[in-house]
Protein backbone atom coordinates (compact mmCIF):
# COMPACT_ATOMS: atom_id res chain seq x y z
CA UNK A 1 0.00 0.00 0.00
CA UNK A 2 1.39 3.43 -0.94
CA UNK A 3 0.41 5.86 1.08
CA UNK A 4 -1.02 6.34 4.42
CA UNK A 5 -4.16 8.46 4.26
CA UNK A 6 -7.30 7.53 5.43
CA UNK A 7 -7.48 5.92 2.33
CA UNK A 8 -4.43 4.01 2.31
CA UNK A 9 -5.08 2.97 6.14
CA UNK A 10 -8.45 1.89 5.38
CA UNK A 11 -7.52 -0.31 2.27
CA UNK A 12 -4.47 -1.88 4.82
CA UNK A 13 -6.89 -2.47 7.64
CA UNK A 14 -9.23 -4.00 5.05
CA UNK A 15 -6.90 -6.16 3.79
CA UNK A 16 -5.74 -7.42 6.70
CA UNK A 17 -8.61 -8.10 8.16
CA UNK A 18 -9.55 -10.64 5.29
CA UNK A 19 -6.20 -11.97 5.50
CA UNK A 20 -3.70 -10.81 2.96
CA UNK A 21 -0.35 -9.58 3.73
CA UNK A 22 -0.36 -5.94 3.57
CA UNK A 23 2.89 -3.58 4.10
CA UNK A 24 2.35 0.03 4.31
CA UNK A 25 4.29 3.04 2.94
CA UNK A 26 3.95 6.21 4.27
CA UNK A 27 6.91 8.71 5.07
CA UNK A 28 5.27 11.91 6.93
CA UNK A 29 3.43 9.71 9.63
CA UNK A 30 -0.02 8.34 8.77
CA UNK A 31 -2.74 10.77 7.70
CA UNK A 32 -0.32 13.34 7.30
CA UNK A 33 -1.35 14.75 3.32
CA UNK A 34 -5.39 15.93 3.18
CA UNK A 35 -6.14 14.02 5.76
CA UNK A 36 -5.09 15.85 8.43
CA UNK A 37 -6.33 19.03 6.78
CA UNK A 38 -9.64 17.65 6.28
CA UNK A 39 -13.00 18.35 8.92
CA UNK A 40 -13.81 14.94 8.84
CA UNK A 41 -17.14 14.90 8.48
CA UNK A 42 -18.68 11.55 7.86
CA UNK A 43 -21.88 12.90 5.16
CA UNK A 44 -24.38 10.47 3.75
CA UNK A 45 -26.99 12.93 3.28
CA UNK A 46 -27.66 14.71 -0.31
CA UNK A 47 -24.58 12.81 -2.12
CA UNK A 48 -25.32 10.85 -5.65
CA UNK A 49 -26.63 7.48 -4.96
CA UNK A 50 -22.43 5.52 -4.97
CA UNK A 51 -21.23 8.33 -2.67
CA UNK A 52 -24.27 7.20 -0.09
CA UNK A 53 -23.90 3.73 -0.66
CA UNK A 54 -20.30 4.07 0.58
CA UNK A 55 -20.62 6.31 3.02
CA UNK A 56 -23.45 4.22 4.95
CA UNK A 57 -20.26 1.17 4.57
CA UNK A 58 -18.49 3.80 6.40
CA UNK A 59 -20.66 4.57 8.92
CA UNK A 60 -21.38 1.17 9.87
CA UNK A 61 -17.41 0.99 9.78
CA UNK A 62 -16.98 3.59 12.03
CA UNK A 63 -20.50 3.91 14.19
CA UNK A 64 -19.17 2.20 17.83
CA UNK A 65 -15.30 3.49 17.06
CA UNK A 66 -14.16 6.25 19.60
CA UNK A 67 -12.88 8.29 16.89
CA UNK A 68 -16.42 8.79 15.69
CA UNK A 69 -18.52 10.99 17.01
CA UNK A 70 -22.14 10.47 15.49
CA UNK A 71 -23.80 14.37 16.27
CA UNK A 72 -25.72 14.24 13.21
CA UNK A 73 -25.39 16.65 10.34
CA UNK A 74 -27.65 19.11 8.44
CA UNK A 75 -27.44 20.13 4.37
CA UNK A 76 -29.30 23.83 5.18
CA UNK A 77 -31.19 26.01 2.95
CA UNK A 78 -33.10 29.07 2.90
CA UNK A 79 -35.90 27.62 0.37
CA UNK A 80 -36.91 24.35 1.80
CA UNK A 81 -37.49 23.66 -2.32
CA UNK A 82 -33.51 23.55 -2.57
CA UNK A 83 -33.62 20.42 -0.20
CA UNK A 84 -36.33 18.53 -0.89
CA UNK A 85 -35.02 16.30 -4.31
CA UNK A 86 -32.74 14.77 -0.95
CA UNK A 87 -35.44 14.26 1.27
CA UNK A 88 -38.09 16.03 3.73
CA UNK A 89 -36.51 19.24 5.06
CA UNK A 90 -37.26 20.38 8.52
CA UNK A 91 -36.66 24.05 10.30
CA UNK A 92 -33.38 23.84 11.45
CA UNK A 93 -32.69 22.62 14.95
CA UNK A 94 -32.85 24.19 17.65
CA UNK A 95 -29.07 24.71 18.57
CA UNK A 96 -28.41 25.86 15.09
CA UNK A 97 -30.70 27.95 15.21
CA UNK A 98 -28.94 30.66 16.61
CA UNK A 99 -25.85 30.21 14.31
CA UNK A 100 -27.51 29.43 11.45
CA UNK A 101 -28.58 31.93 8.61
CA UNK A 102 -30.47 29.51 6.69
CA UNK A 103 -33.49 28.21 8.60
CA UNK A 104 -34.52 24.98 6.82
CA UNK A 105 -32.38 21.81 6.80
CA UNK A 106 -32.53 18.00 6.20
CA UNK A 107 -31.25 16.05 9.30
CA UNK A 108 -28.98 12.81 8.94
CA UNK A 109 -28.84 11.73 12.46
CA UNK A 110 -26.48 8.74 11.82
CA UNK A 111 -24.00 11.08 10.40
CA UNK A 112 -21.11 12.31 12.53
CA UNK A 113 -17.21 13.80 12.57
CA UNK A 114 -14.63 11.74 12.37
CA UNK A 115 -11.53 12.05 14.36
CA UNK A 116 -9.49 10.75 10.92
CA UNK A 117 -5.66 10.81 12.98
CA UNK A 118 -6.84 8.83 15.74
CA UNK A 119 -9.23 6.52 13.30
CA UNK A 120 -6.03 5.85 11.47
CA UNK A 121 -3.61 5.31 14.54
CA UNK A 122 -5.77 2.58 14.95
CA UNK A 123 -6.96 1.06 12.20
CA UNK A 124 -3.17 0.39 11.23
CA UNK A 125 -2.67 -1.65 14.05
CA UNK A 126 -0.85 -4.70 13.67
CA UNK A 127 -0.09 -3.35 9.67
CA UNK A 128 3.57 -3.03 9.53
CA UNK A 129 4.43 0.65 8.17
CA UNK A 130 7.41 1.84 6.64
CA UNK A 131 7.86 5.22 6.97
CA UNK A 132 9.74 5.20 3.63
CA UNK A 133 9.35 7.99 0.76
CA UNK A 134 8.98 5.32 -1.64
CA UNK A 135 10.22 5.80 -5.40
CA UNK A 136 7.55 4.17 -7.77
CA UNK A 137 10.80 3.41 -9.98
CA UNK A 138 12.33 1.61 -6.86
CA UNK A 139 8.69 -0.36 -6.49
CA UNK A 140 9.80 -4.20 -7.63
CA UNK A 141 6.91 -5.34 -7.57
CA UNK A 142 5.51 -8.57 -5.23
CA UNK A 143 1.73 -9.30 -5.51
CA UNK A 144 -0.30 -6.24 -5.71
CA UNK A 145 0.71 -2.52 -5.55
CA UNK A 146 -2.19 -0.01 -4.17
CA UNK A 147 -1.62 3.35 -5.19
CA UNK A 148 -3.15 5.74 -2.89
CA UNK A 149 -1.05 8.94 -2.37
CA UNK A 150 -3.91 11.28 -2.55
CA UNK A 151 -2.60 14.30 -4.53
CA UNK A 152 0.32 12.92 -5.37
CA UNK A 153 -0.66 9.84 -7.22
CA UNK A 154 -0.81 11.35 -10.52
CA UNK A 155 2.75 12.17 -10.36
CA UNK A 156 4.04 9.47 -8.65
CA UNK A 157 2.18 7.09 -11.19
CA UNK A 158 3.87 8.91 -13.97
CA UNK A 159 7.28 7.98 -13.02
CA UNK A 160 6.95 4.62 -14.02
CA UNK A 161 4.63 5.67 -17.19
CA UNK A 162 1.18 5.12 -15.63
CA UNK A 163 -0.47 8.55 -16.72
CA UNK A 164 -3.95 9.43 -15.01
CA UNK A 165 -5.07 12.56 -14.14
CA UNK A 166 -6.42 13.44 -10.92
CA UNK A 167 -8.29 17.29 -10.75
CA UNK A 168 -6.69 18.64 -7.80
CA UNK A 169 -8.95 21.59 -6.04
CA UNK A 170 -7.89 23.53 -2.94
CA UNK A 171 -10.00 23.91 0.62
CA UNK A 172 -9.19 26.33 2.91
CA UNK A 173 -10.09 25.28 7.03
CA UNK A 174 -10.53 28.08 9.19
CA UNK A 175 -9.77 27.43 13.18
CA UNK A 176 -12.05 29.82 15.57
CA UNK A 177 -11.46 29.48 18.77
CA UNK A 178 -14.01 28.30 21.13
CA UNK A 179 -17.15 30.39 21.73
CA UNK A 180 -20.22 29.84 23.92
CA UNK A 181 -23.01 28.47 21.14
CA UNK A 182 -20.53 25.84 20.14
CA UNK A 183 -20.47 22.41 21.87
CA UNK A 184 -18.87 18.97 21.20
CA UNK A 185 -21.91 17.21 20.53
CA UNK A 186 -23.45 19.73 17.21
CA UNK A 187 -24.63 18.67 14.37
CA UNK A 188 -22.58 19.68 11.56
CA UNK A 189 -24.20 22.13 9.30
CA UNK A 190 -23.69 22.80 5.73
CA UNK A 191 -25.22 26.01 3.86
CA UNK A 192 -25.96 24.56 0.41
CA UNK A 193 -27.08 28.60 -0.93
CA UNK A 194 -23.81 30.10 0.96
CA UNK A 195 -20.99 27.45 -0.13
CA UNK A 196 -19.76 26.98 3.82
CA UNK A 197 -19.80 24.67 6.26
CA UNK A 198 -19.12 24.53 9.97
CA UNK A 199 -18.33 21.72 12.19
CA UNK A 200 -17.74 22.05 15.97
CA UNK A 201 -15.23 20.10 18.15
CA UNK A 202 -13.02 20.46 21.23
CA UNK A 203 -10.16 22.01 19.67
CA UNK A 204 -12.56 24.46 18.92
CA UNK A 205 -14.78 25.05 15.32
CA UNK A 206 -13.79 24.60 11.79
CA UNK A 207 -15.33 26.56 9.20
CA UNK A 208 -15.04 26.09 5.54
CA UNK A 209 -16.06 28.28 2.50
CA UNK A 210 -16.12 26.53 -0.62
CA UNK A 211 -12.97 27.28 -2.73
CA UNK A 212 -13.04 25.32 -6.19
CA UNK A 213 -10.12 26.98 -7.48
CA UNK A 214 -7.66 25.08 -9.63
CA UNK A 215 -4.36 24.09 -7.37
CA UNK A 216 -2.79 22.18 -9.59
CA UNK A 217 0.43 24.37 -9.12
CA UNK A 218 -0.10 24.33 -5.65
CA UNK A 219 2.01 22.36 -3.18
CA UNK A 220 -0.19 20.09 -1.92
CA UNK A 221 -0.50 21.70 1.39
CA UNK A 222 -0.26 24.90 3.23
CA UNK A 223 -1.12 27.46 6.38
CA UNK A 224 -1.39 31.08 5.97
CA UNK A 225 -3.24 34.05 6.85
CA UNK A 226 -6.94 34.29 6.82
CA UNK A 227 -8.44 35.32 4.00
CA UNK A 228 -11.26 37.93 4.71
CA UNK A 229 -13.37 36.68 2.06
CA UNK A 230 -13.48 33.08 3.61
CA UNK A 231 -14.41 34.85 6.61
CA UNK A 232 -17.01 36.72 4.78
CA UNK A 233 -19.02 33.78 3.25
CA UNK A 234 -18.49 31.56 6.59
CA UNK A 235 -20.26 34.67 8.87
CA UNK A 236 -22.99 35.27 6.04
CA UNK A 237 -23.70 31.69 6.33
CA UNK A 238 -23.29 31.62 10.27
CA UNK A 239 -23.78 35.07 11.95
CA UNK A 240 -23.09 33.46 15.05
CA UNK A 241 -19.56 33.23 14.63
CA UNK A 242 -19.45 36.91 14.21
CA UNK A 243 -17.46 37.41 16.77
CA UNK A 244 -15.15 34.22 16.55
CA UNK A 245 -11.24 34.23 16.27
CA UNK A 246 -10.42 33.07 12.75
CA UNK A 247 -6.99 32.48 13.78
CA UNK A 248 -5.13 30.62 10.82
CA UNK A 249 -6.63 29.20 7.76
CA UNK A 250 -4.62 25.79 6.53
CA UNK A 251 -5.94 24.23 2.86
CA UNK A 252 -5.57 20.77 1.31
CA UNK A 253 -5.55 19.27 -1.94
CA UNK A 254 -9.21 17.71 -2.51
CA UNK A 255 -7.99 15.46 -5.48
CA UNK A 256 -10.90 14.69 -8.13
CA UNK A 257 -11.36 12.64 -10.68
CA UNK A 258 -12.78 13.66 -14.40
CA UNK A 259 -16.65 11.60 -12.74
CA UNK A 260 -16.40 12.79 -9.14
CA UNK A 261 -16.42 9.05 -8.21
CA UNK A 262 -13.28 7.59 -6.52
CA UNK A 263 -11.13 5.27 -8.37
CA UNK A 264 -11.03 2.08 -7.34
CA UNK A 265 -10.05 -0.54 -9.34
CA UNK A 266 -7.10 -2.47 -11.44
CA UNK A 267 -4.81 -0.35 -13.77
CA UNK A 268 -6.50 -1.60 -17.39
CA UNK A 269 -3.26 -1.91 -18.42
CA UNK A 270 -0.25 -2.84 -15.89
CA UNK A 271 -1.40 -6.13 -14.60
CA UNK A 272 -1.60 -6.37 -10.32
CA UNK A 273 -0.92 -2.50 -9.97
CA UNK A 274 -4.83 -0.92 -8.27
CA UNK A 275 -5.55 2.52 -7.89
CA UNK A 276 -7.53 4.09 -4.58
CA UNK A 277 -7.96 7.57 -4.81
CA UNK A 278 -9.71 10.32 -6.11
CA UNK A 279 -11.63 10.76 -3.17
CA UNK A 280 -11.90 14.82 -3.77
CA UNK A 281 -13.93 16.07 -0.54
CA UNK A 282 -15.39 12.75 0.65
CA UNK A 283 -12.66 10.74 2.04
CA UNK A 284 -13.77 10.76 5.72
CA UNK A 285 -17.22 9.80 4.46
CA UNK A 286 -16.24 6.88 1.97
CA UNK A 287 -12.69 5.82 2.06
CA UNK A 288 -13.49 3.02 4.89
CA UNK A 289 -16.56 2.21 3.05
CA UNK A 290 -14.94 1.87 -0.25
CA UNK A 291 -11.88 -0.05 0.83
CA UNK A 292 -14.26 -3.09 1.02
CA UNK A 293 -15.67 -2.66 -2.33
CA UNK A 294 -11.95 -2.54 -3.10
CA UNK A 295 -11.02 -5.71 -1.44
CA UNK A 296 -13.87 -7.22 -3.39
CA UNK A 297 -13.00 -6.63 -6.51
CA UNK A 298 -9.45 -7.80 -5.47
CA UNK A 299 -10.80 -10.90 -4.19
CA UNK A 300 -12.85 -11.61 -7.42
CA UNK A 301 -16.14 -10.97 -5.51
CA UNK A 302 -19.27 -9.82 -6.68
CA UNK A 303 -20.34 -6.28 -5.57
CA UNK A 304 -24.64 -6.54 -5.49
CA UNK A 305 -25.12 -3.07 -4.16
CA UNK A 306 -23.48 -0.60 -6.03
CA UNK A 307 -22.27 -0.14 -10.06
CA UNK A 308 -18.93 -1.37 -9.89
CA UNK A 309 -18.15 0.25 -13.49
CA UNK A 310 -18.40 4.04 -11.52
CA UNK A 311 -15.26 2.94 -9.45
CA UNK A 312 -13.62 1.99 -12.48
CA UNK A 313 -13.22 5.57 -14.27
CA UNK A 314 -9.41 4.59 -15.28
CA UNK A 315 -10.67 1.56 -17.24
CA UNK A 316 -13.55 4.12 -19.21
CA UNK A 317 -11.16 6.90 -19.17
CA UNK A 318 -7.73 6.17 -18.54
CA UNK A 319 -6.39 6.11 -22.56
CA UNK A 320 -8.09 9.40 -23.20
CA UNK A 321 -6.46 10.99 -20.27
CA UNK A 322 -3.01 9.50 -21.23
CA UNK A 323 -0.72 12.15 -21.43
C1 LIG B 1 -9.86 21.44 3.93
C2 LIG B 1 -10.41 20.08 3.63
C3 LIG B 1 -11.59 19.68 4.25
C4 LIG B 1 -12.10 18.40 4.03
N1 LIG B 1 -13.22 18.00 4.72
C5 LIG B 1 -13.70 16.74 4.55
C6 LIG B 1 -14.83 16.30 5.28
O1 LIG B 1 -15.35 16.99 6.13
N2 LIG B 1 -15.31 15.03 5.05
C7 LIG B 1 -14.72 14.21 4.13
O2 LIG B 1 -15.20 13.09 3.93
N3 LIG B 1 -13.63 14.60 3.42
C8 LIG B 1 -13.12 15.85 3.62
N4 LIG B 1 -12.03 16.27 2.90
C9 LIG B 1 -11.46 15.37 1.93
C10 LIG B 1 -10.57 14.34 2.60
O3 LIG B 1 -9.71 14.98 3.52
C11 LIG B 1 -9.78 13.61 1.50
O4 LIG B 1 -10.69 13.04 0.58
C12 LIG B 1 -8.94 12.50 2.09
O5 LIG B 1 -8.14 12.96 3.14
C13 LIG B 1 -8.03 11.90 1.01
O6 LIG B 1 -7.32 10.87 1.61
P1 LIG B 1 -6.17 10.10 0.83
O7 LIG B 1 -5.72 9.01 1.72
O8 LIG B 1 -6.68 9.74 -0.54
O9 LIG B 1 -5.03 11.19 0.59
P2 LIG B 1 -3.95 11.81 1.67
O10 LIG B 1 -4.57 11.95 3.00
O11 LIG B 1 -3.42 13.03 1.03
O12 LIG B 1 -2.86 10.68 1.76
C14 LIG B 1 -1.88 10.47 0.79
C15 LIG B 1 -0.62 10.07 1.50
O13 LIG B 1 0.37 9.67 0.54
C16 LIG B 1 1.62 9.95 1.11
N5 LIG B 1 2.70 9.96 0.14
C17 LIG B 1 3.09 10.94 -0.70
N6 LIG B 1 4.17 10.56 -1.40
C18 LIG B 1 4.46 9.29 -1.03
C19 LIG B 1 5.47 8.34 -1.42
N7 LIG B 1 6.39 8.62 -2.35
N8 LIG B 1 5.48 7.11 -0.82
C20 LIG B 1 4.54 6.80 0.11
N9 LIG B 1 3.57 7.67 0.50
C21 LIG B 1 3.53 8.90 -0.06
C22 LIG B 1 1.41 11.33 1.74
O14 LIG B 1 2.40 11.60 2.74
C23 LIG B 1 0.00 11.20 2.29
O15 LIG B 1 -0.02 10.88 3.67
C24 LIG B 1 -11.47 17.53 3.11
C25 LIG B 1 -10.29 17.93 2.47
C26 LIG B 1 -9.76 19.19 2.74
C27 LIG B 1 -8.48 19.60 2.06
Amino acid sequence: MVGGGIAGVAAAREGRRRGHDVVLFEPSGLASGASADGAGMVRSCGVDDLERALALRTLRIVADDPAFRRVGGVLAADDPAQLSAWGRPAPLPVELQPLAAARWGLLAPDDGVLDVQRWCDAASSGIPVRGERVAASDVSKRGRVILALGAWTTSWAAEIGLVRRLQPRRRHLLHIERGPALRDDLAWCWDLGRGAYLRSGSAGAVASACDVLDAAHLPPRGEGAVEPAHVQTVVDAFPGLSTGDFGRSRWGLRSFTATGAPWAGPDPDRDGWWWFCGFGGFGASCAPGAAEVLWDRVEGRRVHDLDVSRLDVLGTQGSAARG
